[in-house]
């Protein structure tokens, strides 16, 4: 069996990972690769294999950055199974056609920009139709149950990081490789903790917080509910930037929670995303992948809904939250305030020292969201420069990652592990989470893209 890494190397954007054994080929992920402008289209559309060539993708999850360029693919020629657990492909689905609608959106901004240029048009990435050929291609299996590939065994574990997320392992040739995909907290709400594979004879692992520590969950949401109660007692907004899939969920799970426990005041909180609540909805539905707690609980109160949250599917009721004076708590895509409606909340709050900026999520280099939780001051939004002036918190108790010691423990519940390969982390994530694997005399380290290692 050959693995060769083609995405996430180094970085923590676009997996995909080629598997070779028995004549088969096999792709881990397909992820979309996010970038500036001009890397962006030329990483994502082309391949360094021939699509036509593999036989199947076996998907760990329904992020972007996982399942994001499977149109690009199925365009160039792939025409296999799409392999993946029930609640990922129904989650990949919103979030395929979401990104065609996106790229859309994009092109058409660049295009206006070009023809006033006298360049010739640019074409999106993927159109919606595109898309949905993609999403025709999904083939869900429950977790635990083995399917085959040719010769090559491929059966999925819960991975606990969003609804679906899931640890492939592939038997073949008498050889083992694990594939963690993202791995989620222990502990973390909602959803199962990561399961742990069989004896591996390579695990190919995410590396995101691979030298960062979380603070407990526990103390995240003391710490959640002091910013929102001070926040709301001095007559602030509270704004949440959110992944759709995975991070609005667990908030509106904990406010709740909190909200219950009169441990939050009650004030109007809106999920403002149509995607987060297309995605809520297929949550309600896949009650297979939750915990015991969160199936206990479903029994007495729904755990997605609480009086006074509201769900803002249209533009003009989310433009209509900016003209209220009294406080409320907002979650809004995009997890990285790079696009989407959160970019209006802060253009409306980030003058107002009163109000408050909940960072509970990852933030990529170059991000906005990053550059404010780094505190640079002024920003840009829409092209313009503002002074931050509203109160930045960052939390990372939230995290749908697990952090350097949970991934070393979950390593350590392996039965056997003959190497680890170290990806999806940004490079000094990466190579120390290598280090602390050599030094606890487990053999690791951290690939080059397109280097061809045996399993
Ligand atoms: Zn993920």
């Amino acid at each position: 069996m050959r693995l060769t890494p083609w995405g996430a190397v180094r970085t923590v954007t676009g997996s995909m990972h080629l598997v070779e054994t028995g004549g088969v080929r096999l792709l881990l992920d397909c992820g979309l690769f996010q970038g500036r402008r001009a890397e962006f289209y030329e990483i994502n559309s082309r391949f360094p294999f021939s699509p036509a060539r593999i036989d199947a993708v076996v998907l760990s999850h329904a992020h972007l950055d996982h399942c994001g360029n499977l149109p690009t693919l199925v365009r160039q020629g792939f025409d296999g199974p799409i392999y993946c657990t029930p609640a990922t492909g129904d989650v990949a689905a919103v979030v395929l056609r979401d990104s065609a609608k996106v790229q859309h959106q994009d092109v058409t901004f660049v295009n206006k920009i070009r023809r006033s240029r006298g360049e010739p048009p640019m074409a999106p990435l993927y159109t919606h139709e595109e898309a949905e050929r993609a999403i025709h291609h999904l083939t869900s299996v429950r977790y635990g149950r083995a399917f085959s590939v040719g010769a090559a065994r491929v059966t999925f574990l819960d991975a606990g990081h969003i609804l679906g997320s899931a640890i492939t392992v592939i038997e073949a040739e008498d050889r083992t490789l694990g594939f963690s995909g993202d791995l989620g907290r222990p502990g973390a709400p909602i959803l199962r903790d990561a399961e742990i594979p069989p004896a591996l004879d390579l695990l190919l692992m995410e590396t995101t917080y691979g030298d960062r520590l979380h603070e407990a969950q526990a103390a995240g949401a003391q710490h959640l509910a002091a910013a929102v109660t001070e926040t709301i007692g001095r007559g602030g907004k509270v704004l949440i930037p959110a992944l759709a899939v995975g991070r609005t969920q667990d908030l509106t799970y904990t406010l709740r929670e909190l909200g219950a426990a009169g441990r939050v005041p009650a004030v109007p909180t809106y999920v403002d995303s149509p995607m987060a609540i297309d995605v809520t909805e297929i949550y309600r539905v896949h009650e297979e992948c939750f915990d015991e707690e969160t199936r206990a609980r479903l029994e007495q109160h729904d755990p997605f809904g609480f009086k006074g949250l509201h769900y803002v599917r249209a533009a003009d009721e989310s433009q209509q939250l900016n003209a209220k004076h009294d406080p409320f708590i907002v979650i809004a895509t995009s997890g990285m305030c790079e696009s989407g409606r959160i970019l209006h909340h802060l253009r409306h709050h980030i003058g107002d020292p009163q109000s408050l900026l909940l960072i509970v999520s990852f933030q990529a280099v170059h991000t906005l969201g990053r550059r404010l939780a780094d505190g640079v001051s002024p920003v840009n939004i829409f092209g313009e420069p503002h002074e931050v002036r509203l109160q930045v918190v960052v939390l990372d108790a939230f995290s749908a990652h697990a952090d350097r010691d949970e991934l070393l423990g979950w390593v350590h519940r392996v039965p056997r592990v003959g190497q680890v390969i170290c990806v999806h982390g940004e490079e000094r994530q990466s190579l120390a989470f290598a280090q602390h694997l050599t030094a606890r005399a487990i053999t690791a380290r951290v690939p080059v893209r397109g280097e061809p290692i045996a399993v």
